[in-house]
């Protein structure tokens, strides 16, 4: 199994901990999110979430 880290900073889900944004990721993550259309999604407005892709809910 892949381990997977969140990313403190952009939240994002990654494979290492580092993140490419250069924050910190570590693996005590919540919650799985897919943001398919940021700017029409409430969660990745309330996330400050611009990219599409996958992101923790609470890192
Ligand atoms: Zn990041």
């Amino acid at each position: 199994m892949v381990e997977r880290y969140a990313c403190r900073k952009c939240k994002s889900i990654v494979t290492t901990n580092k993140c490419p944004c250069g924050g910190e990721a570590v693996k005590n993550w919540q919650g799985y999110l897919i943001i398919l259309d940021p700017e029409r999604s409430e969660i990745a407005k309330e996330a400050k979430i611009n990219n599409r892709g996958a992101y923790a809910l609470r890192v």
